[in-house]
């Protein structure tokens, strides 16, 4: 059997799986749980003959677990995240060669995780690229199509952006761009998402949120814009305009309900701009 797993606060889950059925195990049961704790494999060519694991339940019990080897998926930041691992039924005796080789195959995991991460995220404001965050537009469809989950989105547009490029330059423009971005950002509740649509726009998905709540949310994170003050453009006040859709099945697409958000954007700039329109 070969499992790909991360570790979380609490509990182990796997990413992938060959030869056993893919679940989630509580953190303290988990084999990989001791593997992340160290730079180095764990070899356990016989578990009945290390105390640490003989009495275990997958051990005893199914999948009756007798040989482990696992390395840990080592972040480029030095994190052990999780383990790439190997398991048997039958005791084993691995070589430093296999160690060596799972090691090699770990790297490559990781690297594949990396590349992932970088291609979902906007370098300048850390946001999640355009094409992650359609995704996760997707998801919240599917999701109300499915179980009527009621998601909103919201368009940002921060208001005459084009002067701060022309009258401070475009590295002050980044600098405001990341800031916002970072005031979207903190504003979010667990499971919302915030994207980089282009330029100066951001998007942000509410889930599960109904008309009220996500009415308040945006005011909120409106006025978290417009109380932007950055030490090193005095003066100069960044707001944004709001334009807000509920996810609805007439909708029918993630580019109907991007367009009826852009229509309410499109009304909070003509009504005078850094407010939120429905
Ligand atoms: P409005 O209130 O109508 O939205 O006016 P605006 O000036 O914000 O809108 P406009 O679309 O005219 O200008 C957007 C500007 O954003 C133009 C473009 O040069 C600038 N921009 C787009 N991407 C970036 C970026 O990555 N960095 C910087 N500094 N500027 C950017
Ligand atoms: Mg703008
Ligand atoms: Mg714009």
């Amino acid at each position: 059997m070969a499992l790909m797993t991360l570790i979380d606060s609490d509990r182990q889950w796997c990413k992938s799986a060959l030869g056993i059925e893919p679940g989630e195990l509580p953190r303290d049961l988990a084999f990989c749980d001791r593997t992340i704790r160290s730079r180095d494999a764990l070899v356990i060519d016989d578990t009945l003959a290390d105390p640490r694991f003989a009495r275990h339940p997958m051990v005893v019990g199914p999948p009756g677990i007798r040989a482990y080897l696992g390395a840990p998926l080592c972040t480029p930041e030095g994190y052990n995240v999780g383990a790439l691992c190997v398991i048997d039924t039958r005791p084993a005796s691995f070589s430093e060669e296999q160690v060596a080789i799972l090691h090699g195959f770990a790297g490559l995991a990781v690297e594949q995780m990396e590349l992932r991460l970088i291609a979902s995220r906007d370098s300048l404001t850390g946001a999640l690229s355009r094409r992650a965050f359609e995704e996760h537009l997707g998801s919240a469809l599917a999701r109300h199509l499915g179980e009527g989950e009621p998601s909103r989105l919201a368009l940002v547009d921060i208001d005459h952006f084009k002067t701060v490029n022309d009258s401070h330059g475009h590295a002050a423009g980044d600098a405001v761009l990341a800031a916002v971005s970072a005031r979207l950002q903190a504003g979010l509740r667990r499971g919302d998402a915030l994207g980089r649509m282009g330029g100066e726009e951001f998007g942000v998905l509410l889930r599960d949120c109904g008309h009220e709540e996500a009415l308040a949310i945006a005011e909120r994170l409106r006025l978290a814009v417009a109380d932007i003050a950055l030490p090193a453009l005095p003066g100069v006040q960044v707001t944004a305009s709001f334009g807000l859709a509920p996810c609805a099945a007439e909708t029918g697409s993630v580019a109907g309900w991007l367009a009826a958000a852009d229509a309410s954007l499109y009304r909070a700039k003509r009504n005078g701009r850094n407010r939120c329109e429905f």
